[in-house]
C-alpha cells in the first residue's frame, strides 16, 4: 500500500535519522566492544535497512519539501527578485497581529514592522535635499562623490530615514565602483528586494525593509562567501562607530529566554522555530553534571543531562505562559523519562526556569493544567521543574543537531489547531 500521509513519513525520516545516528556511535571507537555491541550493530543496521524502504516507498508519492533550501541559505545565494506580500513566511522573522496591527521582528531581535505612511512622511521632513532625492525619489549619487565610499572603521550602518541596522564593517568591501559595497545585509530580514527596470536596465532594487527608503542596486558578481555585491549610495546610510550608543530607533528589542526539555530536541526545536514570537530556537543539553558534554557522552556516560531547546522570544508576541501552553502540546508531559520511541533521562520532560518568576509561573501552569485540563485527569504529569538558581548552564548542541529537520526532511508537522 501506498502512504501519501506527510506526517507518517515525517516519523518514519525520524526514524531513519536517528537510527543511522544510533549505528554510527555504535560504530565509533568509544563504543563497547565485544559480542553483545556486534549482534546490536547488526540488529540497528537490519532496522535502518527496513526504514528506509518504508520511507522510499512512500516518498515516491508525496512530494517532500525536502529538496528546498532552508529560508537561511537566500542571502547566500541570490536574493528573491520579487518583493512578495508573502515574504514573512520565506524568512525566520516572526509576525503575530499585537493591538491590530502587524509586528515583525528578524532574527537580529530587530522590530522591522512596515512603518504607517504617515510615520514615514513624519521622518522624512528631517532629510536634506539631497537626501530626499535619493532615499524617497530614488535617485542616484555620483560615484566616488558619498561619504562612506573609504569609510574603514568599524561599525553598523543604519538607514539615515528609519535608523535600522542594514549592513555592517565586517561585510564591507572596496568594488572599484565608487559606491559602498557590501556583499551581505545585517540581517536578512532588514532588507526587502523589487525589480527595478528603469533606464533600460533589469537590476534589482534594495529597500529598507521597515520604511522603504531607497538604498541602492544588488548583483551578482559580488566576493565570496554570498557572491553578491550591494550596492549602496552614502546618503542613503547613518555610519555609527562601535563603541558608540546607538539610537533608540537602532537598538534590538528587549527578549526574554525559556529552556525547555520535551524528547528529541529536533522536533521541539522544530516546532518552536515555527512558533510566531519566537526569535531563534537552539538545541542543547540542560541539567547535567559535567561541563561542555557532547552527544555521545549524554548517551552513553550518563551524565544527567536533558535534550534541552533553548528559545529566545519576544515577550510583546508570546508571553511565557503562552509558551507554556505550546511546550506542553508539543510533547507529552505525562512520559517519564521517555517520550515516544526514545527512552532514558536525556529525554525527559522538564522545563528550567531563568528566573524566579518563571519557576513559579511554571508550578502554577503545571498545577492548573492537572487539575482542569480533561486531557490530564487520568495522567500524572511529570515534568521537572528546576528553579534558575539550580538549573545550571545550557550547552548548545553540536552544529549537526541545529536545524536539523529544516536542513535533512522538511519541518514537523504542528499540532492540528495550530
Ligand atoms: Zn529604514
Amino acid at each position: 500500500m501506498t502512504r501519501t500521509n506527510p506526517i507518517a513519513i515525517s516519523i518514519e525520516v525520524c526514524i531513519v535519522q536517528k537510527l543511522t545516528l544510533w549505528y554510527i556511535v555504535a560504530e565509533s571507537p568509544a563504543a563497547e566492544c565485544g559480542a553483545w555491541s556486534q549482534i546490536l550493530k547488526t540488529i540497528l543496521l537490519v532496522l535502518v535497512f527496513v526504514a528506509i524502504a518504508a520511507v522510499a516507498a512512500g516518498a515516491a508519492a508525496l512530494t517532500m519539501r525536502g529538496g528546498e533550501p532552508p529560508a537561511d541559505a537566500i542571502p547566500a545565494s541570490k536574493p528573491s527578485r520579487e518583493r512578495s506580500e508573502d515574504a514573512s513566511m520565506n524568512s525566520r522573522a516572526t509576525v503575530k497581529k499585537v493591538d491590530g496591527a502587524l509586528r515583525k521582528i528578524s532574527r537580529a531581535a530587530y522590530d522591522v514592522t512596515p512603518l504607517a505612511r504617515a510615520r514615514v512622511d513624519e521622518l522624512a521632513r528631517k532629510l536634506k535635499p539631497e537626501e530626499a532625492e535619493v532615499i524617497l525619489s530614488k535617485g542616484t549619487e555620483r560615484a566616488f562623490c558619498g561619504n562612506l565610499v573609504d569609510n574603514h572603521k568599524d561599525g553598523v550602518y543604519v538607514c539615515r530615514l528609519c535608523g535600522l541596522p542594514l549592513f555592517a564593517s565586517d561585510a564591507k568591501f572596496d568594488s572599484g565602483t565608487g559606491w559602498p559595497s557590501f556583499f551581505q545585509p545585517f540581517d536578512k530580514d532588514h532588507v526587502a528586494y523589487v525589480n527595478d527596470s528603469s533606464h533600460g536596465m533589469v537590476r534589482t532594487e534594495i529597500l529598507c525593509a521597515r520604511c522603504e527608503a531607497h538604498l541602492g542596486h544588488v548583483f551578482e558578481d559580488g566576493p565570496r562567501p554570498t557572491g553578491l555585491r550591494f550596492c549602496l549610495n552614502s546618503v542613503s546610510l547613518e555610519f555609527v562607530e562601535k563603541g558608540t550608543a546607538l539610537p533608540e530607533s537602532s537598538r534590538p528589542i528587549e527578549t526574554q529566554v525559556a529552556y525547555f526539555a520535551g524528547g528529541c530536541f529536533w522536533g521541539v526545536e522544530d516546532r518552536f522555530q515555527q512558533t510566531p514570537g519566537v526569535i531563534d530556537a537552539v538545541s542543547g543539553y540542560m541539567g547535567g553534571r559535567v561541563e561542555n558534554p557532547s552527544y555521545k557522552q549524554v548517551c552513553y556516560e550518563n551524565t544527567g543531562h536533558a535534550e534541552t531547546v533553548k528559545i529566545t522570544f519576544d515577550p510583546v508576541v508570546i508571553t511565557y505562559k503562552e509558551l507554556l501552553a505550546k511546550f506542553f502540546r508539543y510533547h507529552d508531559p505525562t512520559q517519564f523519562n521517555r517520550q515516544g520511541p526514545d527512552y532514558g533521562e536525556q529525554y525527559r520532560s522538564a522545563v528550567f526556569a531563568s528566573s524566579a518568576e518563571q519557576e513559579e509561573e511554571t508550578r502554577k501552569f503545571i498545577e492548573e493544567q492537572q487539575s482542569s485540563n480533561p486531557k490530564f485527569k487520568a495522567r500524572k504529569i511529570v515534568t521537572q521543574v528546576v528553579g534558575a538558581d539550580r538549573a545550571g548552564k545550557f550547552f548548545p548542541a553540536e552544529d549537526y543537531h541545529q536545524d536539523y529537520h529544516a536542513k535533512h526532511g522538511g519541518h514537523c508537522a504542528m499540532p492540528e489547531d495550530e
